[in-house]
């Protein structure tokens, strides 16, 4: 990161929000589900399918927890009535981890029937480190009950994910595999930029030898030059594994993925809990510094 950026990215809680609002803008479908449903359908004509994400998340309090799932579940009927190519990925910690384990079991789980009803799947994406053990128990008490239109998220940063890995391709597990976008302490995340890439690498090894479904979800010319080769190898139809990329992120690589065969899954997210979301992705764009000086003075 450039010394500029990383000056960038200190600053960023003292940039008002509508400046960091402006520059973040590209990653992020809108505010309501029709802006999501109009970009998902945008994506569609462009051969690429979607997982739409309704943002929010670390939320403190169950009412919100179940309003929230209230409001999920509408994605999944306007993905239906509007026969979309997009399935749509959940945060825990929107639905209740942090409150409590067992109202967010009943949350994730009732989003995840209504998708099965409606033919379609739910991504539970990976959060923070304090979240990655009851993240997994929670896919699996939900795979013990019988629901298998899931799939979890892997981050190639952590170091114990070899092991996660190596049990999840045993019980069939739907994998996103990831770099990982948290802060985490280097006594359990590589934090090196070559050795998270290797270790990526490792892990599609393992979960493409192991059989299971990979979305491959990154940006990284590095890995996605080396992937392709390693699941051709595999001799995988174009059904067993797939691409994924952020909206706003790369898309003259996302569109030369599609034109050269394979399927290409775009992460779709909108909302009013923008801010999170977006600074995350602020802090990897490369040219941040760049846009947000450009917001502040071009105004
Ligand atoms: C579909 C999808 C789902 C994800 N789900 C999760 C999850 O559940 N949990 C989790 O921890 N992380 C998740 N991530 C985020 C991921 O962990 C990385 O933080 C993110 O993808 C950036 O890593 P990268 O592999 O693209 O590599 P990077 O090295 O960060 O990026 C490679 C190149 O892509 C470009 N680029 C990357 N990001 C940006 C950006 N924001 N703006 C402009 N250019 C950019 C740059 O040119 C950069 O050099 C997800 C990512 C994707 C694509």
């Amino acid at each position: 990161m450039s010394i500029l950026n990383k000056f960038i990215v200190n600053a960023l809680p003292l940039i008002p929000k509508p400046v960091v609002g402006q520059v973040a803008k590209r990653y992020i479908a809108g505010t309501t589900l029709p802006d999501a449903v109009r970009v998902v359908r945008d994506l569609n004509g462009k051969n690429m399918m979607a997982t739409m994400d309704l943002l929010g998340e670390d939320v403190k309090d169950g009412g919100e927890a179940n309003q929230v799932k209230s409001n999920i579940i509408p994605i999944l009927q306007a993905i239906k009535e509007n026969a979309l190519n997009s399935n749509m990925s959940i945060k825990p910690t929107q639905l209740g981890l942090k409150i409590d384990k067992e109202l967010c079991f009943r949350n994730v789980k009732e989003v995840i029937c209504e998708a099965a009803k409606l033919n379609n799947f739910v991504r539970i994406d990976m959060e923070d480190a304090t979240t990655t053990d009851d993240t997994l128990e929670l896919y699996r008490l939900l795979r013990k009950d019988g629901l298998n239109n899931m799939g979890v998220v892997i981050q190639a940063y952590m170091r114990r994910s070899e092991s996660d890995v190596r049990m999840l391709v045993k019980e069939g597990a739907n994998i996103r595999l990831c770099k990982g976008i948290y802060n985490e302490s280097p006594s359990i995340a590589y934090k090196g930029h070559q050795e998270i890439r290797d270790n990526y690498l490792r892990l599609l090894q393992l979960i493409l030898d192991g059989g299971s479904y990979v979305g491959v979800a990154t940006h990284d010319d590095f890995l996605l030059d080396r992937a392709v080769p390693m699941i051709q190898k595999f001799g995988l139809s174009k059904n067993q594994y797939e691409f994924q990329m952020l909206l706003g992120v790369r898309e003259n690589r996302r569109n030369e993925i599609v034109k050269d065969g394979h399927r290409l899954r775009v992460y779709v997210p909108y909302g009013e809990q923008w801010y999170a979301y977006s600074t995350r992705r602020l802090k990897e764009n490369p040219l941040m510094a760049w846009y947000i000086t450009k917001a502040i003075f071009v105004r």
